[in-house]
């Protein structure tokens, strides 16, 4: 099979490597589309802890193969694929939050991942429902499908912002994240939602996906976002960016009793940022941060995809074969487009659902 796997830094190669085999508790998932995120931009510039290792950690495809001892799935059928996995007996794993696991584990990271025609889902993953049954018949695609993973990092930060229904929503970087970010805030019931970004381009792909999105560029940015809120300030901001400007930006624009979440880290050696901490005391703002997604986040997304009830085919603005990685990695890099991925057609085989999740470009 082809896999894309990273071996150093700034060393990506396309190889052939056999089809995993899988032990009892496994499954195999014969891959469908994988989605490039800023993870996989990052590994490919500065290495990984773990390398050779596959990239890719947001998929979706079909059950290939089933290890003798797993129930509940079958062969053939459609499935996304949730990278993370704890050990299954800590107190963050037992409480449900096996992302912060002190022995994480994700596909595409410390483990082989999407970017192959195959990927073998260890047993633990498995135990823990990483692989999420996707339902048919809304006209999803596998690469939407793929979106949960990114979706659900986005909602583990709206669920911290405690929206109420009529908010302002100040959004600070367009791209998918961002987007994503606009999608659900807007789904949720805020009455305004504003999309912040130097990049006029960028800004404008994401404003157009809604018209109750607002466009805010470089210029007069404080001015926008008090004519808006009538010059109270935005209730809740996000700064899917990462960047300490937009962090100090962000409180800048905060409402009294505002929610700001950074979603975005910043670099190793840049985190330490002056604030000024007066506003978190006199506006009395809620300052927080979330990282990454529970399993129950991840299969909420899914439904809110396959569903239908959040639409998120504009998201993805570009896809390749595996062939082409390089190109695919570098075109990401440059922020070309929003969303990008991996489309494996499987044609060669035969194979493909023919339904409606049959892969789309
Ligand atoms: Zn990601
Ligand atoms: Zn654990």
């Amino acid at each position: 099979m082809k896999a894309v796997r990273l071996y150093g830094p700034g060393d990506l190669r396309v190889i052939e490597l056999p089809v995993p085999e899988i032990g009892d508790g496994e499954i195999l998932v014969r891959v469908k589309a994988a989605l490039i995120c800023g993870t996989d931009i990052r590994m490919w510039k500065n290495g990984s802890g773990v390398m050779p290792v596959t990239l890719g950690h947001e998929m979706a495809g079909t059950i290939e193969r089933i290890g003798v001892s797993v129930r509940g799935y079958y062969v053939g059928q459609a499935v996304a694929v949730a990278p993370n996995f704890g050990c299954g007996t800590c107190d963050a794993c037992v409480a449900g939050a096996g992302q912060h696991c002190p022995q994480l584990k994700a596909l595409g990271i410390h483990l082989d991942g999407g970017f192959a025609e195959f990927l073998r889902v260890p047993a633990a993953a498995v135990a823990q429902g990483n692989v999420a049954p996707i339902e048919v018949g809304r006209g999803t695609s596998f690469p939407e499908a793929a979106l949960a993973e990114p979706l659900s990092c986005v909602y583990n930060s709206f669920e911290r912002a405690h929206l109420k229904p009529g908010d302002s929503v100040l959004v600070i970087g367009a791209g998918p994240i961002g987007l994503l970010h606009a999608k659900l805030y807007a789904l949720a019931g805020a009455g305004l939602v504003m999309i912040h970004d130097l990049n006029e381009g960028r800004l404008e792909a994401c404003a157009t996906q809604d018209p109750r999105f607002v466009a805010i560029g470089r210029d007069g940015v404080a001015e926008r976002v008090g004519e808006l809120t009538r010059g109270r300030g935005a209730d809740v901001i996000v700064t899917a960016a990462s960047s300490a400007a937009a962090q100090a930006l962000s409180f800048s624009l905060a409402a009294l009793d505002a929610r700001v979440i950074f979603f975005g880290g910043l670099a190793a050696g840049k985190e330490v940022v002056g604030l000024d901490t007066n506003v978190i005391h006199y506006k009395q703002i809620t300052v927080t941060g979330t990282t990454r997604q529970s399993l129950p986040q991840y299969r909420r997304c899914l439904g809110l995809i396959c569903g239908g009830t959040l639409p998120v085919a504009g998201v993805i603005t570009a896809s390749y074969p595996l062939e082409d990685a390089a190109l695919a990695f570098e075109a990401a890099a440059r922020g070309e487009g929003l969303k990008s991925g991996f489309l494996m057609s499987g044609d060669s085989e035969g194979q493909g659902s023919g339904g409606l999740l049959g892969g789309q470009s």
